[in-house]
C-alpha cells in the first residue's frame, strides 16, 4: 500500500507539472509534489562503460562510443507492424549501423530530427549481432549530443540515475519526471537555514538535488546526498527539540520527597547499588524532582539492575503524594512484575494488612483476565489514591482508569509499546499535568541510533551488571547434525538431574495450524533486495512437548506447556508452577521473552532460532544464568552450516554485550526495526539516513536544530522547517499527535 503523501508546505503538485505518465508514476510511489520528487533518491547510479572506439569492441561488450552520424534509412518492417530505423556511425575506423525498432511514424521522425548526418553523438548500448547479415550492430542504443571538450567528456560519462520502478513504468519515464522537477528547484522549501549549511560545508538545496539526480560524478552525488542525509536529520532534530522545549514548558508533579518508602526500601535491600544504578538514580531524582515531564530511557542490559533503578523512582513518587504505574508488555509479565515488587517491597506494600509496615502502601495489579470483584477492588485502590504503585498491561492507559494522582509512569521493554505512546500520557497526571515517564529496554541502542530515533528521550545506560550473575554462555546446535542435537537434550538432561530448569521456546505454537507459520525473517542482499529465505517449517509448541517427552535422555522429565492460546489463568498456574519447580522443562512461545524470572532456570533451548531477531534471542538467553547457576543457551537451527544464517547466529552467540548485538542488528536490519515493529514512531521512515554510516551528521544537526529551536520555539522565522515537520510527523503517523 502507498500511502499518500500530501506536503503542507504549499508544494507544487506534480500533476500540474509533468505529463501524466509522469505523474501517475511518481504517484506509483506516493510522490505527488515537487519537494517530495526532488527528495526521491535514485536506488543506485550506473557508471556508462569508458569512452572507447567501435572497432575495438566485439558482441556482447556494453560500450560507450562518441561516433559521427554517417547515414539513415528506414522502411516497414514485414513481420510485424512497425518500422526499423537504421542509423549507421562511424568513429572514423569502422562504421557500425545502431538499430532502433519502432511501432510509430513519429517516433522515427523524432529520432531522425535528433540524429542529422555529420551529428557527433555518444552512444551506450550493447553490442550485438544482426544474424540476417551476420554483423555487429547495437539495437536500441541510448545517445545524446557530444561536444568534444573536457565538459563534454565529463558529461558523456556521468554517472546515470537509476530510480526505483514498478510494473509499468520506464526508467526514461521517472527520469524525465525529475528533470522536468528540476528546472523548478528554486521554488523548493528549504527547512535548514542558510547560515547553517554554510557552516557544515553542505551545499544549497537548489545544487544538492542537482548533484543528486544529475552528477557529473559520483563525489558530486555524494555531496548531494550529504545535504538530503543531512536535512533529513535536521528535521527530525528539530521535533525532538520541540518535544524538549515544550515539555519544558508543561507542568508535572514535583516528585522530590525524601522519604520514607525510598529509604526504608534502601535499608532492606539485599545488596548494595552499583555504581551506575546510583549514579541513573541521581539522575532520575533530579528529573522527576523539577517540575516539568521527564521522557527518560533507561537502558541495560537483561539483569543489569533497572527494574531497581525504575522502583526507587516509583517508591519516591508515593513518597511525594503520587501515584506510579508499571506497564508490561503482556499479562504474564504483568502479573511477574507485580511478583517481583512485591517481593522486593515485603511489608512496605501490604498497605491495610495486619502485618504491614506503618509506611505502607499498596501494589496493585490490573489486567484483563482479572474476575469483575478484584478488579473493582482495584480500580477503587487505584482512584481514591490507596494503590501507590499499580501494575498492568498498556490497557492501564487506554482503558479509562482513573488515577488519583499519577506523577510517574514505567513502561517496560519499550520495543513492544512504541516509544510514542508515551505522548498520550501527556493528560493522565494530575490537574492536567504530564506524569514523568520512564522507559526501560533491554535492547540498548548505540548513541547515535538513540539520538536519531528516539532523540527526545534522556538516554540513560546502566552498563555493569551486578556481579552475582553467573552469566550465559551461547551455542549454535545444527538440527540436521543428529549427534549435536542429542548432545543438547543430554546436557538438558544433566542440568535437570541437577535440581535445574530448562526453557524451550518455539517459534509457533502448532504445526497443522498453517496461519500459525511464524513469519520467516527477511534476508537483503548487499544491495537492499529481499531474498526469500529458504527455511523448513517451524516446530510447534503442542508437537515440541510430545516429542520431547518420547526422547530417551528427558525420561521421566516434567514438561510444561505455555502459549498465547492458554487462557490468562492457565498461564499464570503455568509460571508459577514453573516458578516453584514443579516443572522441569517449559516449551513455550516468546511468552516467556521478556522479564519472566526463574533463577533456578540455567538452560535455554530455542528451537529455529533463525526465525528469531537479534534481540529476541538475546532477550531469551538472558531469561538463564539469571542465579548463582552459570546458564547455556542453545540456538538450533535448520540452517546449513556455514550458510548466512548460520553465520548470523554463530555472531549473536559469540557477542555477550548489548551494544555489540544492538550494532550487529542494525547492520543487518537497519533502524526500522531497532525499535520494533508496533513502532509508530518517526523512525520506521528514515529515509536517507543510516544511524550507523551518517553518526556524524546526526550530531550535527542535532546540535543545529537545538540551537535554532532555542533561538526560534515556535519557528516562527522558520516556516519552512515549521512545514517539513509537519510533513514528518504526518508521514510517520497519521494519527500522531503534533508537537
Ligand atoms: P533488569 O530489570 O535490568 O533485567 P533487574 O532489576 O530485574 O534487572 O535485576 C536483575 C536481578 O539482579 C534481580 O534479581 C535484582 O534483584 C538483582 N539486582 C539488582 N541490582 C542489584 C545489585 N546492585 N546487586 C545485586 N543484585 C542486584
Ligand atoms: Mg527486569
Amino acid at each position: 500500500m502507498v500511502r499518500r503523501q500530501e506536503s503542507s508546505r504549499g508544494s507544487m503538485p506534480l500533476s500540474e507539472l509533468l505529463v501524466s505518465k509522469e505523474s501517475k508514476a511518481m504517484a506509483s510511489f506516493g510522490v505527488r509534489d515537487l519537494d517530495t520528487m526532488m527528495r526521491f533518491a535514485p536506488r543506485r547510479y550506473v557508471v556508462p562503460a569508458p569512452l572507447r572506439s567501435l572497432h575495438e569492441v566485439g558482441e556482447g561488450e556494453e560500450v560507450s562510443a562518441v561516433v559521427s552520424v554517417v547515414s539513415l534509412r528506414d522502411r516497414v518492417m514485414r513481420s510485424r507492424r512497425g518500422f526499423v530505423l537504421e542509423v549507421i556511425v562511424s568513429d572514423g575506423i569502422e562504421d557500425m549501423p545502431l538499430t532502433f525498432f519502432l511501432t510509430k511514424q513519429h517516433q522515427v521522425a523524432w529520432h531522425r530530427g535528433r540524429l542529422p548526418v555529420g551529428a557527433h553523438i555518444v552512444v551506450h548500448g550493447t553490442v550485438g549481432r544482426n544474424d540476417y547479415r551476420d554483423e555487429l550492430q547495437i539495437a536500441h542504443p541510448t545517445y545524446e549530443p557530444y561536444e568534444d571538450t573536457d565538459q563534454g567528456r565529463a558529461f558523456a560519462q556521468r554517472p546515470r540515475p537509476v530510480y526505483p520502478l514498478r510494473q509499468n513504468i520506464a526508467q526514461a519515464t521517472m527520469r524525465s519526471a525529475v528533470e522536468k522537477g528540476l528546472e523548478f528547484a528554486g521554488s523548493l522549501s528549504r527547512p535548514v537555514p542558510a547560515d547553517v549549511l554554510a557552516r557544515r560545508g553542505l551545499p544549497p538545496l537548489e545544487e544538492a538535488v542537482r548533484l543528486v539526480h544529475t552528477p557529473l560524478t559520483l563525489e558530486q552525488m555524494q555531496q548531494g546526498m550529504a545535504h538530503l542525509r543531512y536535512e533529513e536529520a535536521f528535521v527530525l532534530q528539530a521535533i525532538f527539540a520541540q518535544r524538549r522545549a515544550q515539555d519544558q514548558r508543561t507542568p508535572a508533579p514535583v516528585l522530590a520527597a525524601e522519604g520514607p518508602l525510598q529509604g526504608l526500601f534502601d535499608e532492606r535491600l539485599p545488596f548494595s547499588l552499583t555504581d551506575g544504578q546510583r549514579e541513573i538514580g541521581a539522575r532520575l531524582t533530579e528529573r522527576i524532582g523539577n517540575g516539568h515531564p521527564t521522557s527518560a530511557l533507561l537502558q541495560g542490559d537483561v539483569g543489569s539492575g533497572k527494574t531497581v533503578v525504575a522502583l526507587r523512582a516509583m517508591l519516591r513518587a508515593v513518597d511525594s503524594g503520587h501515584q506510579a504505574a508499571l506497564l508490561a508488555p503482556t499479562e504474564v509479565l504483568a502479573e511477574q512484575h507485580h511478583r517481583t515488587l512485591l517481593t522486593l517491597l515485603g511489608d512496605l506494600a501490604r498497605a491495610g494488612q495486619l502485618d504491614a509496615h506503618e509506611e505502607a502502601t499498596r501494589v496493585r495489579l490490573l489486567t484483563g483476565s482479572q474476575r469483575t470483584a478484584g478488579r473493582r477492588e482495584t480500580l477503587l485502590d487505584i482512584t481514591s489514591g490507596q494503590a501507590g504503585i499499580v501494575v498492568g498491561t498498556h490497557a492501564l492507559l487506554t482503558e479509562n482508569v482513573e488515577f488519583a494522582s499519577l506523577g510517574l509512569v514505567v513502561i517496560d521493554e519499550q520495543h513492544r509499546f512504541g516509544v510514542d505512546h508515551r505522548r498520550r500520557l501527556r493528560t493522565k497526571g494530575p490537574a492536567g499535568q504530564s506524569p514523568h515517564v520512564i522507559v526501560m529496554t533491554a535492547t540498548p541502542i548505540p548513541r547515535t541510533a538513540a539520538l536519531a530515533t528516539v532523540g527526545d528521550l534522556d538516554v540513560l545506560t546502566l552498563r555493569e551488571s551486578p556481579g552475582q550473575r553467573a552469566g550465559v554462555t551461547s551455542f549454535v546446535v545444527h538440527e540436521k547434525l543428529p549427534k549435536w542435537e542429542r548432545r543438547m537434550w543430554a546436557r538438558a538432561a544433566e542440568e535437570i538431574s541437577a535440581g535445574r530448569q530448562v526453557f524451550v521456546v518455539c517459534a509457533r505454537i502448532d504445526e497443522d495450524d498453517a496461519a500459525d507459520d511464524a513469519p520467516a525473517p527477511s534476508v537483503l542482499d548487499e544491495n537492499g533486495k529481499e531474498q526469500p529465505p529458504a527455511l523448513d517449517p517451524a516446530r510447534g509448541v503442542t508437537q515440541t512437548a510430545q516429542r520431547l517427552a518420547e526422547r530417551p535422555e528427558l525420561a521421566g522429565v516434567r514438561v510444561g506447556v505455555l502459549h498465547g492460546r492458554m487462557s490468562g489463568e492457565e498461564k499464570q498456574q503455568v509460571m508459577a508452577q514453573m516458578a516453584s519447580g514443579e516443572i522441569d522443562l517449559l516449551v513455550s512461545t516468546t511468552v516467556i521473552e521478556v522479564g519472566v524470572d526463574v533463577p533456578n532456570a540455567s538452560v535455554m533451548i530455542v528451537l529455529d532460532a533463525e526465525r528469531f531477531g537479534v534481540s529476541q534471542l538475546h532477550q531469551l538467553r538472558g531469561r538463564v544464568g539469571r542465579g548463582e547457576h552459570p546458564g547455556i543457551a542453545f540456538f538450533d537451527t535448520s540452517a546449513v552450516p556455514g550458510k548466512e544464517h548460520s553465520q548470523h547466529l554463530e555472531a549473536i552467540a559469540g557477542a555477550t554485550d548489548g551494544f555489540a548485538l544492538a550494532e550487529l542488528d542494525l547492520r543487518r536490519r537497519g533502524a526500522g526495526d531497532l525499535v520494533g515493529e508496533e513502532q509508530s514512531g518517526l523512525q520506521r521512515t528514515l529515509k536517507h539516513l543510516d544511524v550507523m554510516r551518517d553518526a556524524r551528521a546526526i550530531e550535527q544537526a542535532r546540535e543545529d536544530a537545538f540551537a535554532v529551536v532555542a533561538a526560534d520555539p515556535d519557528l516562527t522565522d522558520h516556516p519552512a522547517l515549521a512545514g517539513a515537520i509537519a510533513d514528518r510527523l504526518r508521514d510517520a503517523d497519521p494519527d500522531v499527535e503534533r508537537s
